[in-house]
């Protein structure tokens, strides 16, 4: 597997649960200028309020529990989306808490920045990486499709 370029315009992907959208709103109104040099994705929810309330230009996927964390694990893992703000909810069983959890194991194996708190948030978009290109080290998997298979 090789290691993949993030470009000075990064493919961000925002989720937030339902108790924590508020914050990501606030969050990313007072980040507008730089969330707007990006290209935004979001699941179906909390992309309606981020162009509703922030004005920022989002694509928005499928709700979270009908399916929008699954895409947007499929989209990381096909290489389409290189950064992730999931403002997940650490008090609320989620309905799609399986996908949720697809979700965090899919960024941190195909290691995309992810920010799941505010505070995380804060660092990684005012890292200086966020204003040029990176190369994201992927670790090589083929062992994986070489291993063993009994029978
Ligand atoms: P939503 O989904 O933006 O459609 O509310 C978020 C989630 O629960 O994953």
């Amino acid at each position: 597997m090789k290691n993949r370029k993030i470009d000075k315009v990064k493919r961000i992907a925002l989720v937030a649960h339902d108790n924590r959208k508020k914050v990501l709103v606030e969050w990313s109104r007072f980040n507008k200028v730089i969330l707007e040099k990006h290209l935004l994705w979001a699941t179906g929810t909390t992309g309606a309020l981020l162009e509703k309330e922030v004005g920022l230009k989002v694509t928005s996927l499928v709700s979270g529990p009908l399916g929008g964390d699954s895409q947007i694990g499929a989209m990381i893992t096909e290489a389409k989306l290189d950064f992730l703000f999931f403002f997940w909810d650490p008090l609320a069983a989620q309905p799609h808490d399986t996908d949720v959890k697809a979700l965090l194991r899919l960024a941190v194996l195909w290691n995309i920045p992810m920010a799941c708190n505010r505070a995380t948030a804060d660092f990684l978009i005012s890292s200086s990486l966020m204003d040029g290109e990176y190369t994201r080290q992927i670790i090589d998997y083929s062992n994986h499709y070489n291993r063993p298979i009994a029978g």
